[in-house]
């Protein structure tokens, strides 16, 4: 895959491994955005998941909202976006829940107004990077609230290493990561293939 392949040059050439087991991407995911790029990902992810049936994008903010804004785009289909502080400008009605933070270490509230998650809604999640999978399994708790479907949970960088998507695949969920590092040091990253 032309993307894949691309998605994998990038992080070799413009990443770099920082303590902790964080890939540091702001070149082009994190900080600044690269529009085409990101907009290409957006449509592998789109092909991905065509014909799924999926009628929302859910994310978390903030580094998934442009994916998930590129995939929306490609498949016309609103994107919602979890909120990591309560603002005065959201209703009380909301569905919350608490994740541990994989790059900041610590517990923070994502909530999403009721409104905006149905019952019999069939969603897709997208997010920039799977790690341990706290974001994602927070955010199928909301949509298990909601008593609408997970279609399956797509990223564009997921460290396999840290186990967090095959444990969603081993729930049956299908989990699509346009690159899958396997292993990563300060001299080196490995994909799996
Ligand atoms: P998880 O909850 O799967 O452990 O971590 C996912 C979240 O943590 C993502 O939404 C992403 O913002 C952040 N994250 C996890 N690992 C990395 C990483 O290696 N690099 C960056 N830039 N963000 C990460």
């Amino acid at each position: 895959m032309l993307l894949v392949k691309a998605l994998e040059d990038k992080i070799l050439s413009e990443g770099s491994v920082l303590p902790g087991n964080v890939l540091k991407v702001n070149g082009f995911l994190n900080h600044r955005l690269d529009v085409p790029f990101i907009m290409e990902m957006g449509k592998e992810i789109a092909r991905l998941f065509e014909g799924c049936g999926v009628n929302k994008i859910l994310t978390i903010e903030t580094s998934g909202i442009p994916i998930a804004f590129a995939a929306a785009q490609e498949m016309s289909l609103p994107v919602i976006f979890a909120k990591k502080h309560k603002s005065k400008n959201l209703s009380d009605d909301v569905y919350s829940v608490e994740i541990e933070s994989f790059t900041h270490g610590n517990t923070y509230t994502a909530v999403v107004d009721k409104a905006f998650l149905n019952e019999g809604d069939n969603i897709l999640i997208v997010d920039d990077f799977l790690a341990i999978g706290n974001a994602v399994k927070g955010l199928i708790k909301m949509i298990e609230s909601a008593k609408a479907t997970t279609a399956g949970v797509a990223v564009a960088i997921e460290k396999g290493f840290q186990n967090g998507g095959d444990a969603l695949r081993q729930k049956g969920i299908r989990v699509e990561a346009l690159a899958l590092v396997d292993s990563m040091d300060d001299s080196s990253v490995t994909f799996r293939k």
